[in-house]
């Protein structure tokens, strides 16, 4: 699979100290996109499912902090990655089930659920989405999580046990996993 990068240690990109990956390869171009080096699907990283694993076991609960897990772009979702994507996520959600996944995705909830299998899979492992193409005329700095107000937190309930309390301020729908 390919990716722009894998960071251990990423304060930003989810809640308190996250493992951070971003896929390689973007088909939506948003005007004033952050990562345009992410939007080539040749572009990156080549790696095996063996190493990533290994890294990401190791940066998880290195130096004893557990740490949350994120996927970002790129595009994580789109036909080329959602595949590997999907294996990911199950990765660390199987392995790892006391953490948080957060997921970054141009497309919108509601495209995800129209677009249906292998995309809306995402829905079983994520705990976490924020949806939405990046529009530059909707750009707003203050917005946690989002670099643009069209784009919403969206927390997906696995379990349906009214544990829904997550993030401040914003867009936050919630999502029943499906079966
Ligand atoms: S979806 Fe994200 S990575 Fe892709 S072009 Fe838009 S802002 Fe950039």
């Amino acid at each position: 699979m390919r990716i722009a990068g894998l960071m251990k240690n990423d304060m930003i990109d989810g809640e308190g100290f996250c493992v951070s990956l971003w896929m390689q390869g973007c088909p939506h171009h948003c005007k004033g996109c952050q990562n345009p080096e992410t939007w080539d699907f040749n572009g990156g990283t080549e790696i095996g499912f063996i190493p990533l694993w290994n890294e990401i076991d190791n940066a998880l609960n290195a130096n004893g902090v557990k740490r949350n897990f994120s996927i970002l772009g790129g595009e994580p979702l789109c036909p080329e990655n959602i595949l590997n994507t999907n294996a990911v996520g199950l990765y660390v959600k199987n392995n790892y089930p006391d953490r948080k996944i957060f997921l970054w995705t141009g497309y919108t909830i509601e495209e995800i659920l129209e677009i249906g299998e292998p995309c809306n899979y995402c829905l079983a492992w994520a705990d976490v989405i924020i949806d939405g193409r990046y529009i530059e005329e909707q750009r707003d700095i203050t917005l946690k999580l989002r670099g643009s107000k069209n784009q919403r937190i969206i927390k997906i309930d696995h379990y349906d046990n009214g544990d829904n309390i997550l993030m401040d301020g914003g867009n936050v729908i919630y999502v029943k996993r499906f079966n």
